[in-house]
C-alpha cells in the first residue's frame, strides 16, 4: 500500500474557481501557508462559463442592487490597472427600443450607473445616433438611436489561472485534480482527506477552511464538512452560444426583451486590438436543480437567444450557425426571490467555529469582477485567528503577467525582440499571459523554434508551457480553458493535439 502524504497548513481552501484561487493568492500575500484543491481543472465549473465581463451590471440596478453595483464598478478600475493583458475596456451600445423601457428611465440608469462608479478611466454614457453610423450598421432599421457606456471584458479562465500560479508562485500548495471527500476535526485541527482519479489519497491538516466550491457550496457543508449553515444556494443556469461574427466593429450591443430580460451580443475572438472573429450571445437565466457539472444550453435556451437577436440584427441566425455553446449555473445566495431574474447577486459569506477555534467560512454567490474585494473581505475575517497576518496587498500587485507598462507597451516589446513574430500570435499570446510570454517564446528565432504547429498559431512552446506551468491535463482543459483555440481548430487538429497531449502525459 502506497504511503499516505500528510500536508500541514496555515489555511486550507477547497474550490479552484475564481473566488478560491482569489482567496488563495490574498491569504499567501498576506504570509500565510495555504493548500488550494480542485476536484477537476481551474475554473472548470462557473469560472470559464461567465458572460465574461467586468462590469457593474447595469440591469442590477433594476433590484436597487446599488452596493454591489458601486462596488464592481469601483473594482472594474482596479482590476483594468492589475491585469490589463487579461481585462480589456469594451463600449456598450444600448438601442433604443420604443416599446421597451422609456428613455428618461435609461437616461437616468446610466447616468446612476457612471456616477456610482466615482472617478474612472473609461468613456462616460452618452447618447447615440444610429442610423449611417458605424453602431447602427449591423441592426435594422427600426433603430435610430441608442446609448452608448462603457463596461469591460476579461479572459475569465486565465484570470482563475493566474491567481492560482501566482499564488504557487508565492508559496500556495496547489492541488489538481484532488476532490476533498471529508473533512474533521480532530486534535485541534481540520483534518482533510483528498482523493484523485487514480484513488491516491493526500491529507490536509489546516487550522482554518475556505469552502469555495461554488455551486457545491451547500454540498459541501453539509456532506464532507458536516457543519451547521443558516444558508442556502438557489443554481440560476446561464447558457450562451458563440457565431461567427454578426457586425463589423469591436463594441458591443446590450438588448431589451420584452420579458424584461437583457442580453448581451459581445465581440469575441479577439486577433488584434478592434479585430474579432466571433460574436457571443447570452445570457438565459433558469431556475436548476441537476447535477451541476451536468449543464447544458437546451434548444429552448438557443431559440430564445436567436429570436433575440433576428429582432435587431439585419443578419439572421438560426441553430445552425452555433459554433460553440456553453452553460454554467450560479451559485447564488437564496434570498427566497420568486423570479431567477431577481434573485441578489451580492455575495454573502458565512462563518462557523469552534470556540473562537477551526474557522471554516463558506462563499455563496459573487461574481467574476468582485473576486479581488470578496476574497479580501474573506481573509479579512480570518485575521483573528491568524493575528499575525499582514495587510491585503491585492488591490496594488499586479496580476500574475500583468506587471507592465500597458499592452501597447508589451506588443511593442514583443515585437522588437521576436520581430518575425506574426501579429496575431503575438497579440494572442500578450492577451493570455501579459509578460509571462517571454518564458514561452524564450530565445526563439523563428517560428521553426516554437516546434511543432498545431493550427491556428499554436506551437508546442505555448503546448508544453500549459502542461509544465499551468496544470493543464487534457486537450478540453487545453483550447476551451487555458486558451479558447477550440474555436479555430479543425476537427483533425484538435485530434493531432490530444494523440500528442496522451504521448506528453504518458
Ligand atoms: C451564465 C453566467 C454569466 C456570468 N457572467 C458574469 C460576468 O459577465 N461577470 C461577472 O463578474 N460574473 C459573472 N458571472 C458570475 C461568476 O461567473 C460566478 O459568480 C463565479 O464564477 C463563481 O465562482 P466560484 O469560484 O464561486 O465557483 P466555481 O467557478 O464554480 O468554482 C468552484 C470550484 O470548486 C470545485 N469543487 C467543488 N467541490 C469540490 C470538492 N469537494 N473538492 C475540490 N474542489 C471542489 C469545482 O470543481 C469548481 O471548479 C456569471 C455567471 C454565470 C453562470
Amino acid at each position: 500500500m502506497s504511503e499516505q502524504k500528510t500536508i500541514q497548513t496555515d489555511l486550507f481552501v477547497i474550490g479552484g474557481g475564481i473566488n478560491g484561487t482569489g482567496v488563495a493568492l490574498d491569504a499567501t500575500l498576506r504570509g500565510l501557508d495555504v493548500v488550494l484543491c480542485e476536484a477537476e481543472d481551474l475554473a472548470s465549473a462557473t469560472s470559464s462559463a461567465s458572460s465574461k465581463l467586468v462590469h457593474g451590471g447595469l440591469r442590477y440596478l433594476e433590484q436597487y442592487e446599488f452596493k454591489l453595483v458601486k462596488e464592481a464598478l469601483k473594482e472594474r478600475e482596479v482590476l483594468l490597472k492589475k491585469a490589463p493583458h487579461l481585462i480589456q475596456p469594451l463600449r456598450f451600445i444600448l438601442p433604443h427600443a420604443k416599446h421597451l423601457r422609456p428613455v428618461w428611465m435609461i437616461k437616468a440608469g446610466l447616468f446612476l450607473y457612471d456616477f456610482l462608479a466615482g472617478k474612472m478611466s473609461l468613456d462616460k454614457s452618452k447618447k447615440v445616433a444610429l442610423k449611417g453610423t458605424k453602431e447602427g450598421q449591423g441592426l435594422i432599421d427600426d433603430f435610430s438611436v441608442g446609448f452608448s457606456y462603457s463596461d469591460c471584458r476579461i479572459d475569465d479562465a486565465r484570470m482563475v489561472v493566474a491567481n492560482a500560479k501566482q499564488a504557487q508562485e508565492n508559496g500556495a500548495k496547489v492541488l489538481l485534480p484532488y476532490r476533498c471527500i471529508e473533512a474533521k476535526k480532530i486534535d485541534g485541527l481540520w483534518r482533510a482527506k483528498l482523493i484523485n482519479k487514480e484513488n491516491e489519497t493526500i491529507i490536509v491538516e489546516a487550522k482554518a477552511i475556505v469552502n469555495a466550491a461554488g455551486p457545491w457550496v451547500a454540498q459541501l457543508i453539509h456532506e464532507v464538512l458536516d457543519t451547521p449553515s443558516k444558508s442556502s444556494v438557489r443554481l440560476i443556469k446561464g447558457s450562451h452560444i458563440v457565431v461567427p461574427k454578426m457586425y463589423e466593429g469591436d463594441h458591443a450591443y446590450i438588448l431589451q426583451n420584452k420579458d424584461g430580460r437583457i442580453v448581451f451580443a459581445l465581440p469575441y475572438g479577439f486577433v488584434s486590438k478592434t479585430e474579432n472573429q466571433f460574436t457571443l450571445i447570452g445570457t438565459t437565466d433558469v431556475n436548476y436543480q441537476g447535477d451541476p457539472r451536468d449543464v447544458h444550453i437546451s434548444d429552448k435556451e438557443k431559440h430564445y437567444l436567436c429570436d433575440l437577436i433576428n429582432g435587431y440584427f439585419k443578419q439572421k441566425i438560426s441553430l445552425q450557425d452555433i459554433i460553440w455553446e456553453y452553460a454554467g449555473v450560479r451559485p447564488l445566495y437564496d434570498d427566497k426571490a420568486k423570479k431567477a431574474s431577481e434573485i441578489t447577486r451580492e455575495y454573502h459569506l458565512e462563518l462557523e467555529d469552534e470556540h473562537g477555534k477551526l474557522p471554516v467560512l463558506s462563499i455563496f454567490g459573487g461574481k467574476i469582477t468582485t473576486f479581488r474585494t470578496l476574497s479580501k473581505k474573506v481573509v479579512d475575517q480570518l485575521k483573528p485567528y491568524f493575528p499575525e497576518m499582514r495587510p491585503c496587498v491585492t488591490d496594488t500587485v499586479p496580476t500574475l503577467g500583468g506587471d507592465m507598462e500597458s499592452l501597447d507597451q508589451l506588443l511593442i516589446a514583443l515585437n522588437r525582440r521576436y520581430q518575425w513574430l506574426d501579429t496575431k500570435l503575438a497579440y494572442r499570446l500578450a492577451t493570455a499571459y501579459g509578460t509571462k510570454v517571454f518564458n514561452i517564446l524564450e530565445d526563439a528565432k523563428s517560428t521553426a523554434d516554437l516546434g511543432q504547429c498545431f493550427g491556428h498559431y499554436f506551437y508546442e512552446a505555448e503546448a508544453k508551457y500549459l502542461i509544465n506551468e499551468e496544470w493543464c491535463h487534457s486537450l478540453e482543459s487545453m483550447i476551451w480553458r487555458r486558451s479558447k483555440l477550440g474555436l479555430w481548430l479543425n476537427p483533425s487538429q484538435k485530434q493531432a493535439l490530444e494523440d500528442w497531449l496522451k504521448q506528453q502525459l504518458n
